[in-house]
């Protein structure tokens, strides 16, 4: 399949329509973007890393009953996924905390949670991404109950099936971020992606971060952090 005239253009990835109108193809930059897009660079490689380890997690997912948008892999950076219309809503789940809910709360990170979080931010740039409930998702539209059921059971399940996967790998799933689309026929799927650029990865022995974080937060060796989480996932 290939492609035709450019959709959308996002702060890491590229859309393009195909010659199916059911299908788009995603194209993975290695542009990183951080503080609501203050913070900007390069990762050189993490196109690749995004796109592969994506497609596999989700792979992995649709083996154990979760439908995604992945439809075929053309090459290191582009995919060939299911036309969605997006939910607006950006879904984190937290196993243990980091980020802006240790900050939030003012606790420090790394206590593990005994049961895992969700949260919700309504996906509008202008607004910054407002945390939000899934009444106020409701009162304003965003999904119905009954999608909003199904998208928190779907990323519950996403967890417990990643946590187990990534632990294997020596590696703590501590949080991450999905986004659920509808398909023609209203099914909800899992879209967007499944990265270092979405999760929160931190090494099972030694807690050292093998993520975004080392971007957001200038620790250095964040090319090696992306290749290092590719390695554990495929090998050498
Ligand atoms: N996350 C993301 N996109 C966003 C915000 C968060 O992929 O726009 C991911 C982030 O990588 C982390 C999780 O969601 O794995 C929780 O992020 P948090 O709310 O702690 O925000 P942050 O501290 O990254 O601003």
């Amino acid at each position: 399949m290939e492609k035709t005239v450019q959709l959308y253009e996002g702060k890491a990835k590229k859309v393009f329509a195909t010659p199916d109108e059911t299908k788009v193809i995603v194209s993975y930059k290695d542009d990183a973007t951080a503080f609501d897009g203050t913070k900007r660079g390069t990762i050189v490689g993490k196109g690749v890393v995004n796109n592969k380890m994506s497609n596999y997690l989700m792979q992995i997912l649709e083996k154990e009953g979760v439908p995604t948008h992945y439809v075929e892999e053309l090459n290191d950076r582009e995919t060939v996924v299911k036309k969605v219309e997006i939910v607006p809503l950006e879904v984190i789940i937290r196993n243990i905390s980091a980020g802006s809910f240790a900050k939030r709360f003012g606790v420090e990170e790394g206590i593990v949670f005994k049961t895992p979080t969700i949260e919700f931010s309504y996906k509008n740039d202008e607004l910054h991404d407002p945390l939000m409930n899934e009444y106020h998702a409701l009162a304003l539209e965003l999904a119905t109950k009954e999608e909003i059921e199904t998208i928190k059971a779907m990323a519950f399940k996403v967890n417990e099936v990643l946590k187990a996967y990534f632990l294997k790998l020596g590696v703590k799933l501590v949080d991450f971020k999905l986004e659920f689309g509808r398909l023609p026929d209203g099914a909800i799927v899992l879209a967007d992606e499944i990265s270092p650029d979405t999760c929160r990865f931190w090494d099972a022995e030694t807690n050292e971060k093998l993520d975004k974080d080392r971007f957001r937060r200038d620790l250095g060796n964040v090319e090696d952090a992306y290749k290092e989480m590719m390695r554990r996932v495929f090998g050498d």
